[in-house]
């Protein structure tokens, strides 16, 4: 433990494929540059994830609501936020480290300011990242309309109906996940970098003087969840992003990075956007102060997680090697199957059975998957590849005892457990 992954991405493309975590887009037609689609398991790790997230940030706090907003705004919300002027200048993209700039602002020939490397800059285009659609039959201006490029302006445009309607005061957040689109120059790294993705976000209404405070909060939160998802602390380096180098709305930003098997990047960011967003969007100050009565503009952290990215960094971070088995050592919380149920033999009626029986009794309450093909070996194998975490075995003992074997993937223990104390068993791992 604790060295930085030896791990080829190509490793896990081929892991994801093969069981069916993730597969490459529109494969049968040629596929689509840089699309990727979540199979039967990449699915249930997925919405694990934003379970968890959901659970932690929005159900269990009471100072967060959720909302899911339109992918597709009113264009004036992209006006507001400065992303039809921002997105629109003539860029450059590192092909190293993905960083762009402004072409007209940099020396082309010089090295990248991001990260050193030299001669490696995208031809300049003018570019906006929106990616752009007609609403409506004519494929007009009056009609052009843009998928969103980030979950957060819909927080700041509802935030009035929010506080309207709910009965939250500062401070407080407003929390979404969904998707955004930005069109990149140069996506890649399998999911890593894609021009459809997901985000998880909460933008933070404080008042100006609590964001130091309030900053401090969000890092040991995010801490927190990182280390909920089993991720090793010693892979997760904070970046503090420097002067200059800040989005213009920043005056504080932090990048959680994580040892990718590609290099160190960005997982996670926070942000402290100040009132820019709030200011931009409403013409007057839309909050009031319940015991001054004054009005004034909040500020905002900005909290933000990467969907695709997370399910990439707890893929790397699980797969492991033990001598000749792969074990995806995922946290309970995540995995895909909770249990696997197999019947010691195939061909005796009695012993599937009562493994059936199990199977449909365990499966009220989780994923469970069933295995009768093969021998118990290659069925333990097949289940520590996608880190389920317990393999509950029925022999002929199991008929008289009415009891089951549950083996336990990390440690390979095997213990003899009574039928009715199975749930329990698995339901204690789940806790996190
Ligand atoms: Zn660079």
């Amino acid at each position: 433990m604790g060295d930085p992954s030896p791990l080829s991405i190509d490793t896990i493309v081929s892991l994801a494929k093969r069981r069916g975590f993730i597969f490459p887009g529109s494969a049968i037609h040629g596929g689509l540059a840089n699309s990727w689609d979540y199979g039967p398991l990449g699915v249930e790790l997925k919405n694990n994830i934003k379970q968890l997230w959901w659970d932690r940030f929005v159900h269990r706090r009471d100072d967060i609501v959720g909302i899911d907003a339109a992918l597709i705004m009113n264009p004036k919300v992209w006006e507001a936020s400065g992303h039809l002027k921002e997105f629109s200048d003539p860029l450059v993209e590192c092909k190293k480290c993905h960083e762009r700039f402004r072409s007209d602002l940099i020396v082309l020939s010089a090295p990248c300011s991001s990260c050193g490397a030299t001669g490696s800059f995208t031809e300049p285009r003018a570019f906006n990242m929106m990616l752009k659609t007609f609403l409506g039959p004519a494929e007009e201006k009056a009609n052009e309309v843009f998928f969103r490029p980030e979950t957060a302006q819909a927080m700041f445009v509802d935030f009035k109906q929010v506080l309207d309607t709910s009965r939250i005061r500062l401070p407080f957040g407003i929390a979404q996940i969904g998707k955004a689109f930005r069109n990149e120059i140069t996506p890649g790294n399998f999911i890593f970098r894609t021009r459809e993705f997901e985000q998880m976000e909460i933008e933070y209404f404080i008042s100006e003087k609590e964001w130091e405070k309030w900053f401090e909060h969000w890092r040991e939160e995010m801490h927190s969840w990182i280390a909920s998802l089993g991720i090793q602390a010693n892979r997760i380096h904070e970046l503090e992003v420097p002067d200059g180098e800040r989005a213009h709305y920043s005056r504080r930003t932090i990048d959680f990075e994580y040892d990718f098997p590609f290099g160190r990047k960005e997982l996670y960011g926070l942000a402290y956007r100040t009132d820019f967003d709030l200011r931009n969007h409403f013409y007057e100050a839309p909050y009031k102060d319940p015991e001054t009565n004054e009005a004034f503009y909040p500020h905002v952290i900005e909290p933000t997680w990467g969907v695709d990215r997370t399910v990439l960094a707890v893929l790397c971070d699980a797969y492991t090697e033990v001598e000749d088995r792969l074990v995806l050592k995922l946290p309970p919380s995540l995995v895909p199957y909770k249990a696997a149920v197999f019947p010691l033999l195939a061909n005796k009626p009695q012993l599937v059975d009562f493994a059936r029986k199990i199977y449909n009794a365990l499966r009220k309450e989780f994923m469970v998957a069933w295995d009768d093909r093969g021998n118990i070996g290659k069925r333990y194998y097949s289940q520590d590849e996608i880190g389920t975490p317990y393999c509950v075995t029925v022999d002929f003992d199991s008929l008289e005892k009415e009891d089951a074997t549950v083996r336990n993937r990390d440690s390979g223990e095997q213990i003899r457990l009574p039928v009715d104390r199975l749930a329990a068993h698995i339901r204690n791992s789940l806790r996190t």
